[in-house]
């Protein structure tokens, strides 16, 4: 009997589940499509018309130049200088810009069209056939939905680059879960899944993964949603991320206040040091290790109330964030705050240094509840606001559909295997 409710179970699952299938074709054909890209994009023109030149901005070189050499008259180029400053500034043009230059096809090549790109999306098109032109145009900006999913065997971003996964997704990710998953301890075995947008311009050139729309981490086998949601429309884009109870996951503090560093030392009142002779030394904060220069990042809102120089704390700063909690990070290299300044949650209050006794480049960082030091990865800390009563309603309506599409992505097979197989081929080990 049992077996039937497994093979009944496995049903259900996989009809639920179909239409999944068709999305993860899509995104191996998105992929293939991506390497191969040779596109000639038309920036509204058919350049077959022309004898086209493509080229970057070179050190040195100035647009009237590069026009003469291509045989435009010096009164046009100068019209485009004094009749077009505000469309097209001829001397900001910058270094390892890419440009177009579309020439006639007849013996002359003469430069009819010059084609600025001002960055991946924008450019600019001067036209010398009539009388002059300048004008600005945007190509075309799609965005397409993509899945994945990845097992932890060292590190996410390892994981996610696995997958060939752009990297800001890992950035995304670990600013959502910044609360509510301590990545400084991710162990190997911890998943995550993942819907996002990736932008593509004129339908094939990538550039680059848009936010995260839904998102699963599993931690230590405790499993994290995360759905955006815009919590308040009058603010008008106000984007949070909730889970599927809408709680929102924002804490009144950051878990570490060092993107990508690793703990070097935790609180520990038993600690004991050789240097002392193995006396008991407590250490009363979390040590963050990470390179001279690394952002320090107040981890909540709050007032400085200490921004100096004493003994062993080196340079530090202390923030008094309400009448319960305070922060304060010791050793930097340099503050970037006073006394008296009012920080918000995430803002740079300083650099990771080494002044004051300390063995290498760190964060002491310590957190005080009620005057007294406390551990901060033991602290239950408080909830940033929930998500209005009123919202509740159109949320759950909103998330169940992409609460069912991440529970339909499938976890990737492990890759073991397939290195053990390609190391078996070109011999190496
Ligand atoms: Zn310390």
């Amino acid at each position: 009997m049992q077996k039937y409710w497994g093979v009944i179970f496995a049903l259900v699952l996989l009809g639920a589940c179909k239409e999944d299938k068709s999305t993860l074709v899509q995104n191996e054909e998105a992929k293939v499509a991506q390497v191969e890209t040779p596109v000639i994009t038309h920036f509204g023109f058919n350049l077959d018309e022309f004898k086209v030149k493509r080229d970057t901005v070179k050190r040195g070189d100035s647009f009237g130049e590069l026009m003469l050499e291509n045989k435009v008259d010096y009164p046009k180029i100068a019209k485009i200088s004094e009749d077009f400053k505000d469309t097209f500034d001829v001397r900001k043009i910058r270094v390892g810009k890419p440009y177009l230059i579309l020439k006639s096809k007849d013996t002359t090549e003469k430069a009819e069209v010059f084609i600025y790109e001002n960055d991946p999306i924008n450019y600019t098109v001067v036209d010398f056939r009539d009388s002059v032109l300048a004008y600005k145009r945007k190509k075309e900006v799609k965005y397409v939905e993509r899945e994945a999913s990845g097992v932890i065997e060292t590190s996410l971003s390892e994981a996610i680059l696995d997958q060939g996964i752009d990297y800001n997704v890992t950035n995304n990710l670990s600013e959502i879960y910044a609360w509510t998953i301590d990545f400084f301890r991710l162990q190997k075995g911890d998943k995550f899944k993942v819907i996002y947008k990736e932008k593509y311009i004129n339908d094939s050139i990538y550039a680059g993964a848009g936010p995260i729309e839904a998102a699963y981490f599993e931690h230590n086998g405790r499993p994290v949603y995360a759905f955006a949601y815009e919590n308040d429309s009058l603010k008008g884009g106000v984007i949070d991320y909730y889970d599927e109870e809408a709680n929102n996951l924002r804490r009144t503090f950051l878990r570490a206040p060092v993107k990508f560093s690793r703990i070097s030392s935790r609180y520990n009142l038993k600690r004991r040091i050789r240097y002392y002779g193995y006396k008991v030394r407590p250490h009363k904060g979390t040590d963050y290790a990470a390179p001279i220069g690394t952002p320090i990042m107040a981890t909540a809102d709050g007032t400085v109330v200490e921004s100096t120089r004493r003994g062993g704390n080196g340079k530090f700063v202390k923030i008094r964030h309400n009448g319960t909690y305070s922060t304060q990070y010791l050793h930097m290299k340099a503050q970037n705050v006073k006394k008296g300044d009012y920080v918000r949650q995430g803002d740079i209050i300083g650099w990771i240094g080494m002044t004051g006794n300390t063995g290498g480049p760190h964060v002491c960082y310590r957190f005080w509840k009620n005057g007294k030091q406390v551990d901060p990865l033991k602290e239950d800390l408080p909830l940033a606001e929930p998500l209005d009563e009123k919202l509740r309603p159109d949320y759950f309506a909103y998330i169940n559909p992409l609460k069912d599409q991440l529970d339909c992505i499938a976890y990737p097979e492990k890759i073991e295997e397939d290195l053990l197989t390609l190391n078996e081929i070109d011999g190496t080990k």
